[in-house]
């Protein structure tokens, strides 16, 4: 049997958007589904795992992550655009890659993808979505590894309890594959609508900073973009992170901003807004590893 390599020390902030934060003490890149259950006889049971898709809604802490980091590798990177109702994507496939396969064969559905830079793996992990569509809307079902018992299973889109933004997957869950519902259209239209979705992301979110997204869920029926901009707290900053002029709900990082710097600003717009209109925005961002527990953001 193979068994994935275990490194140590591996600095995390090249795998995400914001290009922060510290290294995990363990690093594994399992290339296949063997190497990925061999994760349960290399490490001790007890051992914290983390597993990271293209790090594109996570602040990994300065201080990195004490346990092990599990990354998919090459195997979990094949996209099969072939069949005329559904296409079947890895877990490591990167969404925007994704979208663009599925519009030049024809398959029509996952054109909203384009924009978002995340993994096939954290879409399904986060209910990712937009332009009016989301995962749960596109998903028939996911292969999921439980990292604790090492079994596989077949998780139907109706079981996973999909929210805004929410599933029900466990922390110890890796989703390997994704089979997606799609139907027939004009690639030609289909690429159409992906130039104007990229140019819609182009105007009205901050390029060229580094980000994970969103900051807060929006609240039922309001916008936490909207919210964060009423109480005048655009442009805001801490260090090198600020709320984007752009955009309200977007913190921007510069060039050697640190990961304290981005959780204090969070911390600061959650509390200000609490104060200022009583509503208590929920991060959509996850903070990985130790953060200081005074203004914690929860
Ligand atoms: C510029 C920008 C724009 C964005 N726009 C949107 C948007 O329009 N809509 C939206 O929903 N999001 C958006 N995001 C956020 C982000 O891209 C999505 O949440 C995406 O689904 C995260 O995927 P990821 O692979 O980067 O996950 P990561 O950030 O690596 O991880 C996020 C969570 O998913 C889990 N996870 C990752 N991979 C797996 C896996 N294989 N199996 C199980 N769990 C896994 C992680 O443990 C973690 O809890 C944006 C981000 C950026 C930087």
């Amino acid at each position: 049997m193979k068994h994935v390599s275990i490194r140590t020390d591996v600095a995390l902030a090249p795998f995400t958007t914001y290009k922060v934060g510290g290294e995990a003490r363990w690093y594994a890149e399992p290339y296949d589904l063997e190497e990925l259950r061999s994760i349960l006889d290399v490490v001790p049971a007890d051992t914290k795992i983390v597993i990271l898709g293209r790090g594109s809604n996570v602040v990994v802490s300065d201080s990195g992550i004490d346990g092990l980091v599990v990354r998919l590798g090459g195997a979990f990177a094949a996209v099969d655009v072939t069949q005329h109702s559904q296409v079947v994507a890895g877990g490591a496939v990167a969404l925007p890659k994704l979208a663009r396969l599925s519009a030049e064969a024809g398959r029509s559905g996952l054109e909203f993808y384009v924009g978002i830079p995340g993994s096939v793996g954290g879409a399904v992990y986060m209910n990712a979505g937009g332009h009016g569509a989301d995962t749960a809307s596109v998903l028939l079902n996911a292969v999921v590894v439980d990292l604790g018992t090492g079994h596989l299973s077949i998780r139907d889109v109706a079981s996973l309890g999909y929210e805004y933004r929410h599933s029900n997957l466990a922390s110890s869950d890796v989703v390997v594959q994704a089979t997606f519902a799609v139907s027939e259209a004009d690639p030609e239209e289909l690429t159409a609508t992906l130039r104007e979705i990229t140019q819609w992301r182009r105007t009205n979110q901050p390029g060229g900073s580094l980000s994970a997204g969103s900051v807060f869920k929006n609240p039922p029926g309001q916008s936490a973009g909207e919210i964060i901009d009423q109480c005048g707290l655009k442009g805001l900053s801490i260090g090198g992170s600020q709320v984007s002029d752009k955009h309200a709900n977007f913190v921007t990082a510069s060039t050697g901003t640190s990961a304290r710097d981005i959780f204090l600003l969070v911390a600061q717009v959650q509390k200000k807004v609490l104060e200022m209109t009583g509503i208590k925005l929920e991060p959509e961002i996850r903070f990985l590893g130790e953060f200081e527990v005074s203004g914690d953001v929860s």
